[in-house]
């Protein structure tokens, strides 16, 4: 594999990371650095950036408003926002329901869902998950009757990202009771200020409120904006999963995390020398910074080899494992370089506590992160399913 960049890759990585210098938002980045929670707005801000320079969707054909980079082009871009610290942008429209739509979906669908998602202008999550059913996705029980133009949606959704903000859904529900467990399920599109939608919080071991339970009555969702066939939103379900696990490995930014954990193991002190020398945490940190190097060699013979610009295959189920893994282990790591001054933090600062920080600055998110992340083995299918498909799929066993 070569691993040069063509003088061309090198300008664009230059424009890249000039365009990045000139137009991050400074407010945004404040609050960053300071470990404050972020509002919508913030989320939103650097993406509305992007989208005025048509760099929102990278990954979309360019008839839908893709920006037509080769893969390597994307790869420096991941690459470049990441070095940079820039926000991660929601993925529940950009990488999920989006290529669905313009993969699956109506032209009508198309006009009216895709320019919106790409401006930013609806915020999307996604709902899969029922109390009964999270590995076992097929077994889930939200239903959706017809009536006339309309389907009538009855059920409950958990663990949905960022709900609180959404101004639409994409829902998994039972159209066929009687079908076998795949072959009953469509996708729906769902306005969630639908009558008979309740959002309520769930608040996390780090403190946050980033996911909640959805409960559906009644809601009345027009037929209109079902996307395929009627009981064939099993396809739909599985081709987004692959979309969701490829963008989980997050290689580049666990990099600029190695560099975070590296700065502050510089800072922090063992006896009287830096925690950095002590050579039981710079073998911890070499195995990890090894195993991410591995990573991204993985990662880069996908986008250069026989395979590349077809999608994503099975082989992201690996990508999801150790990309998940070497997060969590980076913030390990961090918790143990901060040492007691992560301690005040484990329960998170609530919204108008008023207790004074103590202790440097990366200290105070070391331990909500920490617990935070406890959630990357989890979501976008649980590693141990992971290593299922991955024993099903690539070994053949
Ligand atoms: C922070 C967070 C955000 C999430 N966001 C969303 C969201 O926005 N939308 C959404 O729809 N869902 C979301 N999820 C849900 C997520 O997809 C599920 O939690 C996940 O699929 C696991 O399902 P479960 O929680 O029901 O656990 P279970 O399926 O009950 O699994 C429990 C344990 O058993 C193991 N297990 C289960 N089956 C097998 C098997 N066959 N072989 C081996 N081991 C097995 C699992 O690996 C796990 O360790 C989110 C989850 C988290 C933690």
């Amino acid at each position: 594999m070569d691993m040069e960049f063509s003088p061309e890759d090198l300008a664009f990585q230059q424009e890249v990371r000039d365009f990045i210098a000139e137009n991050y938002p400074a407010e945004l980045r404040g609050k960053q650095d300071e470990g404050d929670e972020l509002t919508k707005e913030d989320f939103l801000s650097w993406h509305r950036i992007l989208y005025k320079k048509g760099w929102v969707a990278p990954a979309w054909p360019v008839e839908y408003g893709g920006t037509g980079w080769t893969p390597t082009q994307r790869f420096i871009f991941s690459e470049e926002t990441a070095r940079a610290d820039c926000i991660r942008l929601m993925p529940f429209g950009l990488a999920m329901v989006g290529p669905v739509i313009y993969t699956f979906g109506t032209p009508e669908q198309k006009a009216r869902f895709l320019p919106r998602i790409l401006s930013g202008d609806d915020w999307w999550c996604q709902g899969y998950s029922e109390p009964g059913a999270g590995s076992d996705l097929a077994s889930l029980r939200t239903t959706a009757v017809r009536d006339g133009d309309d389907y009538i949606v009855n059920g409950q959704k958990t663990w949905t990202t960022m709900a609180q903000h959404a101004d639409w859904g994409f829902f998994l529900v039972r159209t066929d009771k009687d079908a076998k467990q795949q072959e009953g399920i469509s996708f729906l599109l769902i306005d969630m200020k639908s009558p008979g939608i309740t959002v309520r919080p769930i608040i996390t071991l780090g403190g946050e409120h980033e996911v909640n339970e959805v409960f559906l009555e009644d809601v009345r969702v027009p037929v209109s904006q079902r996307v395929y066939e009627e009981n064939k939103g099993w396809t739909c379900a599985k081709f987004l999963l692959a979309h969701e696990r490829t963008g989980i490995a997050g290689v580049a930014s666990s990099k600029r995390g190695v560099e975070r954990v590296k700065q502050i193991a510089r800072t922090e002190l063992d006896g009287d020398k830096p925690l950095l020398a002590n050579p039981f945490f710079k073998r911890k940190l070499a195995e990890l910074e090894i195993d991410l190097t591995a990573l991204e060699f993985t990662e880069l013979r996908g986008l250069a080899g026989p395979n590349a610009g077809k999608g994503p295959g099975p082989e992201s189920s690996l990508l999801k494992i150790k990309g998940s893994e070497i997060q969590q282990r980076l913030t390990e790591l961090t918790l143990e370089a901060v040492g007691h001054y992560g301690a005040p933090y484990f329960r998170g600062f609530g919204e108008g506590d008023n207790a004074h920080p103590i202790g440097p600055d990366y200290a105070h998110r070391a331990a909500p992160t920490y617990f935070n992340m406890r959630k990357t083995t989890i979501y976008g299918g649980s590693n141990e399913i992971q290593r299922n498909i991955i024993a099903k799929m690539v070994l053949g066993l």
